[in-house]
C-alpha cells in the first residue's frame, strides 16, 4: 500500500509550506523554492522573527564615517522605525517575485538584543503553526558550529530562529489546559543550505527558472545597500555554486531535520538521468543548455 503522493494513481497533495527566519534578506535563500512551490498551486507563509532594524544599515554605517558636518542628516536621523518599515516594505515586493502574498513580520528586536527565544516569541511561532498546520516548515539551522570545530554560546539572531522553532514545534504537538484547536504536529522541517557544507545537504531543488527572480530580488534590498551589479554577481555566485555542485545551472541545497519513511524507493528526473547520459549532456547542462 503508497500513499497518495506515491501511489499508482499519483496524485499530487497540495502542500503548506511555513517559512520562519530572523531578517527580511534571509528568505532570499529558499525563495527559488518557494516560487517553484507556489506555481505547483502550493500554499507559502513567510514570517519574519524580526524587521531587521539592527542588521544591514549599510548606509547609516557609511554616513558614520564621514566627518559630522558632512553627514546626511536624512540617512543619520531616519528612527528604527522608519528603517524597518522600508524594509518590510522591500520584504513584501520580494515575496511577491516568488509568488508568496502571506508575509508578516513579528515585532521582536534583532541585534543587540536577541529575544526570539522567550516565551512570547515561541508561542507565537506556536500559535502560527496551529494556524497554518504546514507540510514542511523551513527554517534557520539550530545547530551551532564554529572555525576548529568550536562551538559559539554567542546568541546568533539565525540559531536563535532556529531554535525558537523547534520549540515552538515542539508546544504545538502538546495539548494545553483550555485549548480548543487540535494539537499538530509538522510533517517535516528542512533548513536553508548555506548554513551547512555542501557535503553535509540531503537534496538540491534546481531553481534555473528563478535566476533573474533572484537577482531581481537580491536588488531589491536596496535598505541593505545592494545594487544591480552586487545582485547579478552574488546570485552567479551563490546560486552558481550550488548548482555546479548539484550539476544544474542554479540550485537550492537543503538538509532534512530527520530522513523520510517511504513506500518505496524513488529517483528525481535527474537522478535517473545519469544512466543515460553522456558527457557531453552533463556539461550541457550545468550550462543551461536542457537535452
Ligand atoms: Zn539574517
Amino acid at each position: 500500500m503508497g500513499n497518495s503522493f506515491w501511489g499508482a494513481d499519483m496524485v499530487r497533495e497540495s502542500l503548506r509550506f511555513l517559512v520562519v527566519m530572523a531578517h527580511p534578506h534571509d528568505f532570499t535563500h529558499v525563495a527559488g523554492t518557494c516560487g517553484i512551490h507556489t506555481r505547483l498551486g502550493d500554499a507559502v507563509t513567510w514570517v519574519g522573527m524580526t524587521a531587521g532594524r539592527m542588521t544591514h544599515n549599510e548606509r547609516l554605517a557609511d554616513e558614520l564615517m564621514k566627518p559630522l558636518e558632512e553627514q546626511d542628516p536624512a540617512i543619520v536621523n531616519q528612527s528604527e522605525d522608519d528603517y524597518a518599515a522600508e524594509k518590510t516594505v522591500e520584504l513584501r515586493k520580494v515575496a511577491a517575485l516568488f509568488g508568496v502574498e502571506d508575509v508578516r513580520v513579528l515585532k521582536y528586536t534583532d541585534k543587540p538584543y536577541v529575544v526570539e527565544r522567550q516565551r512570547e516569541s515561541v508561542d507565537e511561532i506556536r500559535d502560527i503553526i496551529l494556524e497554518i498546520r504546514p507540510h514542511i516548515i523551513f527554517t534557520q539551522s539550530p545547530f551551532i558550529r564554529g572555525p576548529h570545530d568550536l562551538k559559539t554560546v554567542a546568541n546568533n539572531d539565525h540559531t536563535e530562529t532556529g531554535v525558537a522553532v523547534m520549540e515552538a514545534k515542539l508546544l504545538a504537538q502538546l495539548p494545553r489546559q483550555g485549548q480548543r484547536v487540535a494539537p499538530y504536529t509538522t510533517p517535516m522541517t528542512y533548513f536553508p543550505g548555506v548554513y551547512f557544507d555542501q557535503g553535509q545537504w540531503d537534496f538540491t531543488v534546481d531553481v534555473t527558472d528563478f535566476f533573474e527572480a533572484r537577482v531581481e530580488a537580491e536588488a531589491l534590498y536596496r535598505s541593505q545597500g545592494h545594487t544591480p551589479e552586487y545582485a547579478r554577481r552574488r546570485v552567479e555566485l551563490t546560486l552558481g555554486n550550488a548548482g555546479m555542485f548539484a550539476g544544474v545551472p542554479y540550485a537550492e541545497g537543503f538538509v532534512q531535520e530527520s530522513a523520510q519513511v517511504v513506500s518505496q524507493i524513488t529517483l528525481s528526473d535527474y537522478t535517473l538521468k545519469k544512466g543515460t547520459q553522456t558527457r557531453e549532456d552533463q556539461i550541457n547542462q550545468v550550462g543551461g543548455q536542457r537535452s
